[in-house]
Formats: C-alpha cells, sequence, structure tokens
C-alpha cells in the first residue's frame, strides 16, 4: 500500500497507528501536494469573496439610485394630492374626496417604503449629523401621524411620553427608526388590541420601549428580524405590507447611536421592543 494511503487511512481513523516506516522524501512529497491543494483553495475562496463583494455593492448601488429615481415623482404625486385634498385646485365631490384619500394613504405607504430603502443606504454609509433633539416632542409627533392608521385597524394607542431633556442626534434617522418599530407594533397588532409607547430617561439614558399585544414573533427568528429583508411570513400570500428592511434600519441607527434594541416576544401575546440610547 502506498505510503499517502496509509496516513490517509491514520488521519481517517481507520487504522491504529502510523505506518512504522515513514519515508522522509514520501512525506515531504504529500505534504507539498496537501499546501498546494489549499492554496488553491484559499485562491477559490477569494475569488469567491471579491465577485459576492461586488455583488453585493452593485445591489446597494441599484437600491439607492432606484430609490432615488421614485421618490421624485412620489414627492410631485403627493404635492398635488394635497393640493387637492386642501380644495386649492376646486371643490371635489363626496366621491372624489374619497378616491384622493386613498390615493393619499397609499401614496405616503409607497413613500414611506421608499424613504426606508434609501435611509437603509444613508445609516450604512454616512456619518450621523447629531444635534439636540426633544425626543418627547418627536415622539408626540409620530402618533399624531400614525393614530389614524391605528384607529383604521382598531387597535389603540396608548402613551406614556414625560417631557426630557434634548437628546444629541440624527433627528431623521432616530425619527425613521421610532416610526418603524411604532408602524411595525400597529401592523402586527390585530384588531382590539393595544399598543404603548414609553419614554425613560434615568440621566444616562434615554429608553423608548414600544410594547404590543399583536402576533409576536417565534423565538427561533428573534435574532434575524433584524436582517435586511428578513420577514417571518415571506409568502405572497402574506396578510402585512411591508419589504423587510424597517428594522434593519433600527438596528443600524441605534447601532451608530452607540445604543441597542432589545426584543422581548412571545408568539400570541405580544412583543416589546426597548430601544437604550446612551447619552455620552
Ligand atoms: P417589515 O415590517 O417591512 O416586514 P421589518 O424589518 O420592520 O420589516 O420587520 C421584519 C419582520 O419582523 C417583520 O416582517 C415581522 O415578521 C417581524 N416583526 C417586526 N416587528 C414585529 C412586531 N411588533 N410583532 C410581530 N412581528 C414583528
Amino acid at each position: 500500500r502506498r505510503l499517502p494511503d496509509q496516513i490517509q487511512e491514520f488521519i481517517d481513523g481507520k487504522r491504529d497507528a502510523l505506518p512504522q516506516v515513514i519515508e522522509t522524501p514520501m512525506l515531504r512529497e504529500y505534504s507539498q501536494k496537501l499546501v498546494e491543494r489549499l492554496e488553491q483553495q484559499v485562491r477559490e475562496v477569494t475569488t469567491v469573496n471579491a465577485e459576492l463583494q461586488e455583488a453585493d455593492r452593485l445591489k446597494n448601488q441599484f437600491l439607492a439610485t432606484f430609490s432615488h429615481e421614485l421618490r421624485t415623482p412620489l414627492t410631485s404625486i403627493l404635492g398635488y394630492v394635497e393640493l387637492l385634498e386642501r380644495g386649492t385646485l376646486g371643490a371635489l365631490t363626496p366621491m372624489q374626496r374619497e378616491a384622493i384619500s386613498v390615493i393619499s394613504r397609499n401614496t405616503n405607504t409607497l413613500t414611506t417604503h421608499v424613504n426606508n430603502l434609501l435611509y437603509l443606504q444613508e445609516v450604512r454609509s454616512s456619518q450621523l449629523k447629531r444635534a439636540p433633539i426633544a425626543i418627547h416632542e418627536m415622539l408626540q409627533r409620530l402618533l399624531t401621524e400614525i393614530r389614524p392608521r391605528a384607529a383604521e385597524g382598531g387597535v389603540e394607542l396608548l402613551a406614556h411620553i414625560p417631557a426630557v431633556t434634548p437628546y444629541n442626534g440624527d433627528s431623521m434617522v432616530l425619527e425613521q427608526s421610532f416610526r418603524n418599530v411604532i408602524d411595525n407594533a400597529v401592523k402586527f397588532t390585530p384588531d382590539r388590541g393595544s399598543v404603548q409607547v414609553i419614554l425613560n430617561d434615568d440621566l444616562a439614558r434615554l429608553i423608548v420601549q414600544v410594547k404590543d399585544t399583536g402576533i409576536g414573533i417565534p423565538a427561533n427568528a428573534v435574532d434575524k428580524i433584524f436582517l435586511p429583508f428578513y420577514q417571518v411570513d415571506n409568502s405572497l400570500a402574506r396578510p402585512y405590507p411591508g419589504v423587510g428592511i424597517g428594522l434593519a434600519i433600527v438596528k443600524h441607527a441605534i447601532e451608530a447611536h452607540h445604543g441597542h434594541v432589545i426584543v422581548r416576544s412571545e408568539p400570541g401575546v405580544g412583543s416589546a421592543f426597548t430601544i437604550v440610547l446612551p447619552r455620552k
């Protein structure tokens, strides 16, 4: 039997001891071949890795360009819808008013998706633009914005938002992060459920809690929900709108502020998202 075969049998555990006579030149040749094979594999993995990185870069570039291109016409549509809603372009019949309100709602949803795509790229690549923010006012504004959506779905929106001293953060990304978490809570909570938004300030950090009595998240999915495009239910027939990037933005945005997000959830009972933002 060839010595390399015998050594291989030893490595595979098919023989108890190495052959008695190990001829050094043969062993050298054998290890030389092994090294060559390993080097070849490293080269292959490096090439594949570079190709994946390039594909990822192109995907991100595509998302950034595409969302940018979508936002321009959307802004113009929203502007005209607002003029129509306000009656600036003439009085509307009740049926026209109804139609405009459907167009307005759907355009707003579309704008949120497009903004999320843009924010994901921004949060990943650019520096935070920090300035003092009255977080309680930001949360109150968001609740006013989201309340009609909650009411439509029969979800009660409760809040405990005391005034807190200004927080030094990036208002655009923080606002989008809070919006995403509260939007999700409302979206994944069935009729007659409730969503609670609680703000706490322990001087060293701000804590924003969003608790819902919704469908909950299976234990094996809790770690994955922050990955871009991950959704627990990704079937085309799923009843919930969304593209799965809201929480990816939240994670990037909060970690960029040196904070973190804690999720507690029980399927069928509800979820609680806690955003912790250190002041330093
Ligand atoms: P999207 O809401 O657009 O699907 P997100 O990134 O915001 O994307 O959330 C990812 C997934 O995490 C959701 O699709 C859903 O499965 C789960 N999820 C997030 N928030 C909640 C929540 N409050 N209750 C139940 N599931 C949630």
